[in-house]
């Protein structure tokens, strides 16, 4: 970063900081579920008001978009830079004694949600600076998504319009593994994707003295669970690393009687997008040739969750570049993709970007874990998430005014219909 912003910079924490932290601790106070964060959208709305924004509202009444520039003009294609935060707490108590605890039984901000938006909100009030100094070098959209956790927030934004003229989008996501002062890049898939299958078999059922006059439920049943993951194994890219396991199968109540209907449930997990894109009809071919061999019927409900998150190298590289200037080379290091998800994915399946883990722990501080009902983060991990972000929205403006940006991946983009 250049050293009149990061003089700039320096000197807004100085001034701001406290505020943040102050604001951060609100939000832990009075976490909100998904879809339900109406206090967060309007203390969010009211200061960026106060700064001269214009926060609109997303339809559903909970988060919302804020546009930064210069010029009240029409953006030209895909030129803003987009950086997104999500509002949403987790459905738990919170365990933690410390004042800011939640005050609202049975609501836990245990993902740090509550960090990563106070980090988008600093990020935004600094940028806007810049804007009014007309020192911004192109269009930011601040990005406040509802209902992370429960999947939907993504698809609500990008249906609202929110990645209209986005040339590119990033986020952190707190990371208590990971010390604070250090950013967790890479490039390609960085979360998972995860599923939900549920195969229903039928038939008419029967004594288990004349199987031939029935259709053997629990024989099907029995033939899919085992060459279902079986099939798929030589089906699909062994490293797209897709596993189906089941946890869940129930048919009949008699020794001596084929039942007429059964159920099989589990997941699929799988680490590649492309791979995650196909498997709902593949599942769905071999379900029906392994159980039509047997005579019998079969219904398989496909729950989609969310893609993996696959970061574009380019805007990795930027992040990376980006943490690199301001937390020097310590601060970044390269990261594992992990199982878990985050429909942050969605974006990255319409527009390129990359999410980053943020470093959390205070450094020789205990290990613990995201969505633990004592989950808490070291705050100055608040400062360090602002300056990341306003390096790598700067960066990603200069890299798009120097050069054309590269075309949409959308491959996914069949794929997300009909499936909210
Ligand atoms: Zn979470
Ligand atoms: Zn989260």
């Amino acid at each position: 970063m250049e050293g009149d912003v990061r003089r700039s910079l320096d000197a807004f924490l100085a001034a701001h900081g406290s505020e943040l932290v102050a604001l951060r601790r609100d939000l832990h106070a009075h976490p909100e579920p998904g879809n339900a964060e109406h206090r967060t959208t309007r203390l969010l709305a009211e200061r960026l008001t106060a700064a001269g924004l214009d926060p609109v509202v997303l339809p559903a009444g909970t988060g919302l978009l804020v546009d930064i520039t210069a010029a009240k003009t029409p953006y030209p294609e895909r030129t803003v830079v987009a950086l997104r935060a999500d509002l949403d707490a987790l459905p738990m108590d919170d365990e933690k004694d410390v004042p800011y605890r939640s005050t609202v039984p049975g609501a836990c901000h245990a993902c740090g949600h509550d960090v990563h938006t106070t980090v988008l909100l600093g990020a935004g009030l600094f940028l806007a600076e810049q804007a009014s100094a007309g020192l911004l070098p192109g269009p930011v959209r601040l990005i406040f998504q509802p209902d992370e956790e429960g999947s939907t927030g993504a698809l609500d934004v990008i249906a609202a319009g929110g990645l209209e003229s986005v040339g590119r989008i990033f986020a952190v996501h707190c990371d208590p593994r990971l010390d604070v002062g250090q950013l967790g890049i890479r490039s390609g898939a960085i979360t998972a994707a995860c599923d939900h299958i549920k195969v229903s078999v039928g038939g008419s059922g029967g004594h288990t003295a004349r199987p031939h006059l029935t259709a053997d439920v629990v024989y099907a049943l029995g033939k899919i669970v085992t060459e279902l993951p079986a099939a798929l194994s030589r089906r699909v890219d062994p490293r797209s690393g897709l596993s189906l396991v089941w946890g869940r199968i129930s048919a009949g109540s008699a020794p001596n009687a084929i039942p007429d209907n059964g159920i099989a449930e589990g997941t699929v997990r799988c680490l590649d997008a492309e791979a995650w894109a196909a498997a709902p009809a593949l599942v769905d071919e071999l379900v029906r040739s392994v159980a039509g061999a047997y005579g019998a019927t079969v219904e398989l409900s496909y729950l989609r969750n969310v893609p993996p998150t696959v970061n574009e190298a380019a805007s990795a590289t930027m992040f990376a570049a980006a943490a690199e200037s301001v937390l020097g080379p310590d601060g970044v290091t390269h990261t594992q993709q992990s199982l878990g998800g985050e429909d942050f994915a969605w974006y990255l399946d319409s527009v390129p970007g990359a999410l980053a883990r943020l470093g959390t722990r205070t450094p020789g501080g205990a290990e613990s874990d995201l969505h633990q009902p004592s989950f808490d983060v070291d705050e100055r991990a608040i400062g360090v998430g602002v300056s990341v972000m306003v390096a790598t929205a700067l960066t990603a403006l200069w890299h798009s005014a120097a050069a054309p940006e590269p075309p949409s991946r959308g491959h996914l983009a069949g794929a997300a219909e009909g499936e909210r």
